[in-house]
């Protein structure tokens, strides 16, 4: 079983390692997703320098655990609720996910719109996960209506601010923050890097003042919207990027393996020029 590991706090003053999530989202029957773990693992050379995690629908997770145990990519799952147990029907808990992931996405935009999550219940679930040692992935973005008005960076601070309410300084290093404009998300129509790192930087600029600039420095920030093999580097370039939620793309096993070599490239560059 995997070890669960708070990447984050394991890191700190260390460089922060690139990571790259698949987000299969609703997608993949049991026997699809290990199929498309098969062909991941098959086209994946060894890998260093970049932290991977899949995040398959639950009923796969444990299957697909099997899988990965002697590897070392990571699994996640697309949400949980904040209760550890009790009648709540259909939900999933921290306590039954953490035996078998590391990660737990929380506050996903489809969540947020399709499923009525408010930045309060992504604050309760931010508390439960490091209650239980998974480390959030915690979604935020504007609406296309607030990018075009310039709301975005107003809208961002205050999903920070309230989604990570009460979180202590010792915890916030294993956050991943994840920047996903909703405009970019399953469109076609990614953000370029100029805009992504000027949102992330505005986002670690929020978390320094939430947190310190020290817990900020060491806060992983994903950029997610339409990220492909070809796009990839644009945002790992960015000095305020540290990898990518990736939906549509992960589902398509050699298109993944492609962001992850060109993550690991980038990286280095990026190493190279003195940027992280
Ligand atoms: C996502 O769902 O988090 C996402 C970024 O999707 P896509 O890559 O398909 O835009």
């Amino acid at each position: 079983m995997v070890q669960i590991n708070r990447s984050g706090s394991s890191q700190e003053k260390e460089p922060r390692t690139p990571i790259i999530a698949g987000n299969w989202k609703m997608n993949k029957t049991v026997g699809e997703a290990l199929s498309l773990v098969d062909i991941i693992l098959e086209d994946l050379d060894a890998f260093e320098g970049v932290e991977i995690v899949l995040v398959p629908p639950f009923i796969a997770l444990y299957p697909v655990l099997e899988l990965l145990e002697d590897t070392n990519i990571r699994l996640g799952a697309q949400n949980m609720y904040h209760q550890e147990s009790g009648a709540y029907t259909g939900e999933v808990s921290p306590l039954m996910l953490r035996e078998i992931c590391d990660y737990v996405i929380i506050g996903h935009s489809e969540r947020r719109a399709y499923f009525g999550e408010t930045d309060e219940m992504v604050n309760l679930k931010v508390k439960a996960a490091f209650r239980h040692d998974l480390n959030p992935i915690v979604a935020v973005g504007e609406s296309l209506a607030q990018h075009e008005a310039g709301h975005a960076k107003a809208h961002i601070t205050s999903q920070l601010e309230n989604g990570l309410k009460g979180i202590s300084e010792a915890d916030a290093v294993s956050l991943i923050i994840a920047y996903e404009p909703i405009w970019a998300i399953g469109t076609g129509r990614a953000a370029n890097g100029a805009i992504a790192q000027e949102i992330c930087a505005h986002i670690r600029q929020t978390l320094a003042r939430l947190f310190s600039s020290d817990v900020a420095a060491q806060i992983r920030i994903q950029y997610g919207g339409s990220v492909t093999g070809d796009n990839i580097a644009e945002y790992i370039r960015q000095p305020d990027i540290d990898g990518a939620l990736v939906g549509g793309a992960s589902l398509k096993a050699e298109e993944f393996v492609k962001i992850v070599d060109r993550t690991i490239e980038a990286d280095f560059q990026k190493q190279k020029t003195g940027l992280r």
